[in-house]
């Protein structure tokens, strides 16, 4: 059976042109940090397939807990009837979330996590009575439903849809050299009554390049948000559970976001889960039981019980010294691997937080998303069976905690060698 033709006649592949690309690779299964593929590679996964996989694919553990909860209850209806996996899943969060957090919304992934927190935050406002309508983002990737394409940054992914997106005030990335001045503007934005939110993934934009900013920034504009009651949204669905080393960015801040927005990492990168936290001054404004102040928005699939019972289990491993031992040994290594590289004649510059290693390639042409280095960088590591999906001119790496030293340094190596090639 030809899988590959069936797969280009039947399947229309996410960010992906229907032409002019490779035929994806057939994977057939997948263990610890490899995928297997049905033409005999072995293959690296050092991207966490999109950021979600945090205790290496097909884990033992987390395929026990979600085949015996399978065979359970696989899933119910959420409103009238609850479970016990959510239950207990939305009790251990708020256990580790920053302590302002008092409630869990659940949905489907990660762009549902971020539309349900906009959504809260406007009708924060219409719920006191004074509605609010403008949104302060810093342009990142948020998803691709249109609230949180509206609160993204405009880019060839949202092109065809630019009328169709609602106005967001975007300010600059604060980039270390004028962060003043993006405060100051920041300020003089919120001093305008009608603002209802400020958007932001706290330390790291993933998507949007790996670009890493200040902490000390990033508390002053929550400081200001505090100041003007405005709602603060903090988007940690690729920054949880550990990729920036703490369990979450946000632990690291003085000031505590309203709605923090979670999934990939959430279910230990199993299946689609999302959540979006709730501190207690948002909830209190939906405290009533009257149903035009009520929350009413939902998904079918909204705390599918199967995904709660691998979150609880993820969170069970996350939770562990050894995997907490894991992210370290990583961070030192990405750091160690930065500094060997940072001086390389065809670097331009290499970032690392957590587990997050980045390293922007030097390019004469162009280094957005569509530059051609891609179509250099992406078949290179395939030959050398790991999977590196670079942004444009950007290499990352970002494995899966349980990758052994041994295949972090293979990763490194082929780096390496990827450099060295450019000469
Ligand atoms: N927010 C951020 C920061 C993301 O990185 C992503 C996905 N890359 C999303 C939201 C959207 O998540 P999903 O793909 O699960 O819809």
């Amino acid at each position: 059976m030809n899988w590959k033709q069936k797969d280009h006649d039947f399947i229309w592949h996410p960010f992906s042109p229907l032409q002019g690309v490779n035929k994806p690779l057939v994977v057939e299964r997948a263990s610890g940090v490899y995928l297997y593929t049905e033409c005999g590679k072995k293959i690296i996964d050092a991207v966490s397939s999109w950021w979600v996989n945090l205790h290496g694919h097909a884990n033992p553990y987390i395929a026990e807990k979600v085949s015996e909860q399978l065979y359970n209850l696989e899933h119910v209806i959420y409103a009238g009837f609850t479970h016990k996996p959510s239950i207990e899943l939305a009790e251990r969060l708020l256990k580790i979330l920053p302590e302002n957090q008092s409630k869990i919304f659940y949905s489907d992934n990660g762009s549902t996590a971020v539309e349900v927190a906009i959504k809260l935050a406007l009708q924060y406002w219409y719920n006191k009575g004074t509605p609010k309508s403008k949104i302060i983002a810093i342009g990142a990737y948020h998803g691709d439903t249109f609230g949180a394409m509206s609160v993204g940054e405009r880019s060839i992914f949202t092109k065809p849809f630019f009328r169709f997106l609602f106005d967001v005030e975007f300010i600059p990335f604060p980039q270390g050299t004028h962060d003043q001045e993006v405060i100051t503007l920041f300020n003089s934005i919120c001093q305008n009554g009608d603002v209802a939110a400020f958007i932001f993934e706290p330390l790291v934009q993933g998507a949007a390049g790996m670009r890493m900013y200040s902490k000390a920034t990033l508390n002053k504009l929550l400081d200001i948000c505090k100041s003007h009651e405005i709602v603060s949204i903090a988007d940690e669905v690729m920054t949880g559970f550990g990729r920036t080393g703490p369990l979450f960015a946000t632990e690291a801040l003085s000031t505590h976001p309203d709605l923090i927005c979670l999934s990939k990492g959430l279910t230990g990168g199993t299946m689609a889960l999302g959540v979006t936290s709730c501190s207690k001054r948002v909830v209190d404004v939906f405290q009533s039981d009257d149903l035009e102040l009520a929350f009413l928005h939902g998904h079918s699939y909204t705390a599918n019980p199967l995904a709660c019972t691998a979150s609880n289990a993820s969170l069970d491993l996350l939770l562990t010294d050894e995997t907490e031992s894991n992210i370290k040994r990583i961070e030192k290594m990405h750091q160690a691997f930065a500094k060997k590289i940072s001086s390389h004649a065809k670097v331009s510059e290499v970032r690392y937080l957590g587990t997050i290693l980045a390293i922007d390639i030097k390019s004469d042409g162009d280094t957005s998303y569509l530059s051609e280095m891609r179509n250099q960088i992406y078949p290179f590591f395939i030959s050398r069976n790991i999977l590196l999906r670079p942004l444009g001119n950007l290499i990352y790496i970002l494995p899966p905690y349980i990758i052994s030293s041994d295949e972090l340094t293979e990763v490194y190596d082929a780096v390496d060698d990827f450099l060295d090639s450019l000469n």
